[in-house]
């Protein structure tokens, strides 16, 4: 049987972590290992193993219908012309090529593409470049000293490799994760303002963090700090595939965030709103409550080269080829341009006809990736920044009949996976004081409602709850809960 093999790279996460994909004619998929690719040496996360299942293709369609997608983007213009109170959302999951085509759109309706990270707004313009540029890999391995911010197990496996060769190479380890890391040479809890007396780093030692639409921007001003303090290099590891690439190419001011946008289609200063491979029902904590949200909107026009779950609810889905067979390319964490294999523009003619349409410019892809490239490869060096003024970071303390419930990031497009840690972690205190069984479940309540979860036990803080799952009673980062046994 004859088969297409697409050399391209991993949605799940910024690592970019390099792969080939076999399509045969009956459009069944298969991974194979790509050894060559220097972010992963062919090695893969359970997400990157089974790409095939995320891998479901769209269907474009107006008002429910299914249609073609030049019926598709004709409704598309035909909504958008003349329309007020418009947003954009492109959050970095699809190829540098299409979102500079889907900034043309923005441009023609005279608004800014949102990223949908909120943080940047919050952070003076001259650290952005700090944040959003990416460092080698290789470095994590040289590094004598490593203060880690993140799980790398749970939220970028493929970290855990370089981590274990820089301890091979003589580093040290101190995390700062919610739970205990085997691999740390030490697990602490410092409040922010200790970071740098009590961290132990200096130029030879780097930190490791992420931003993310829900981070919280006074914990980045923290980081940045003590990176400028110590001298430590400051590693900011990323949700999406192209999370480096948008930040790089794309216009960063006037931003708004994820949460931001949500509060502005509650209150109606947003009633369209189209969005290019960037699912709110996956990107939000609660999925319910962003289903309210969405239905408020008179448009929702959705691009998208995958069958996600907000197609459902979109009155536009102007679906374009899968990831991998798009001609274009990607910048991972460490700032390396990665290209697909790919030959297929269907997604970029696509954004090219509507922004014409609407009196902008055309997107031809050849144009487009020149540019791109000929911006790489100019000499770049972040700006200097100066110490940052930080709010004290507060976590409020637990109830006296709960905990609070922590989710611990997950790049999104890992969330929800059925067999995914499906299960909540408490601290031995929290097994005592509710009387949980063994074998049996916690019941979490909120302000948005209840759910019973089953639970592990690790050694944790006392009061916190951890979730890896998006759970129906989250309300943010952190959502206080009533928690009892059942
Ligand atoms: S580490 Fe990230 S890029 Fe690599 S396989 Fe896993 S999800 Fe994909």
């Amino acid at each position: 049987m004859k088969e297409m093999i697409y050399q391209t790279v991993c949605p799940g996460c910024n690592i970019g972590c390099g792969l080939y994909v076999r399509e045969n004619e009956e459009g069944t998929l298969a991974v194979d290992f790509m050894k060559s690719s220097s972010a992963n040496l062919g090695k893969l996360c359970r997400f990157g193993m089974k790409l095939p299942y995320h891998y479901s293709k769209a269907t474009s369609m107006v008002d429910g219908k299914e249609a073609d997608i030049e019926t598709a983007v004709k409704a598309a213009s035909d909504k958008l012309k003349g329309a007020k109170n418009m947003a954009m959302l492109a959050v970095g999951a699809t190829t540098n090529e299409e979102h500079l085509a889907f900034t043309k759109i923005a441009d023609a309706l005279g608004i800014v593409v949102n990223t949908g990270i909120g943080a940047y707004e919050e952070i003076p313009s001259e650290c952005h470049s700090s944040i959003s540029q990416g460092i080698p890999l290789d470095d994590i391995e040289k590094a004598s000293r490593i203060a880690l911010f993140i799980d790398p197990y749970v939220q970028y496996p493929l970290l855990v490799r370089r981590l274990l060769a820089a301890k091979k190479n003589g580093a040290t380890i101190v995390s700062l994760a919610c739970q205990d890391l085997n691999l740390a040479d030490e697990n602490v809890s410092v409040n922010p303002a200790d970071y740098k007396t009590e961290l132990g780093l200096d130029d030879n030692s780097m930190i490791i963090t992420d931003v993310h639409p829900h981070t919280d921007p006074e914990q980045v001003k923290n980081l940045l700090n003590l990176a400028l303090m110590t001298g430590a290099k400051i590693m900011f590891m990323k949700p999406f595939v192209d999370s480096t690439g948008v930040h790089l190419f794309g216009k960063t001011a006037g931003q708004m965030g994820l949460q931001e946008i949500m509060d502005g289609i509650n209150d109606g200063s947003i009633k369209t709103l189209v969005t290019l491979n960037s699912d709110l029902l996956e990107l939000m904590p609660n999925t319910d409550e962003a289903a309210k949200t969405l239905e408020k909107l008179d448009n929702l026009i959705v691009m998208t080269s995958r069958d996600s779950p907000v197609n459902e609810m979109a009155n536009i889905v102007i679906a374009t080829e899968p990831l991998y067979a798009k001609a274009g390319s990607f910048m991972n964490v460490e700032g390396q341009v990665l290209n697909n294999s790919g030959e297929s523009t269907v997604g970029i003619d696509a954004m090219s006809t509507l922004s014409q349409n609407l009196g902008g410019e055309a997107s031809d892809f050849q144009t487009i990736h020149n540019k791109m490239m000929e911006s790489v490869l100019q000499k770049y060096t972040a700006p200097k920044y100066s110490e940052l003024e930080c709010k004290v970071m507060e976590t409020a303390a637990p109830s006296e009949d709960g905990g609070n419930l922590v989710s611990v990031y997950n790049p999104f497009m890992w969330c929800d996976q059925t067999d995914d840690n499906d299960f909540v972690i408490v601290n031995m205190t929290m097994v005592d004081k509710l009387g949980l069984r063994k074998g049996g479940m916690i019941s979490l309540t909120s302000d948005a409602g209840s759910v019973n979860m089953r639970y592990t036990v690790r050694d944790i803080p006392d009061g916190l709850i951890l979730t890896m799952k998006k759970l129906p009673v989250i309300t943010g980062n952190t959502t206080e809960v009533k928690a009892e046994a059942v």
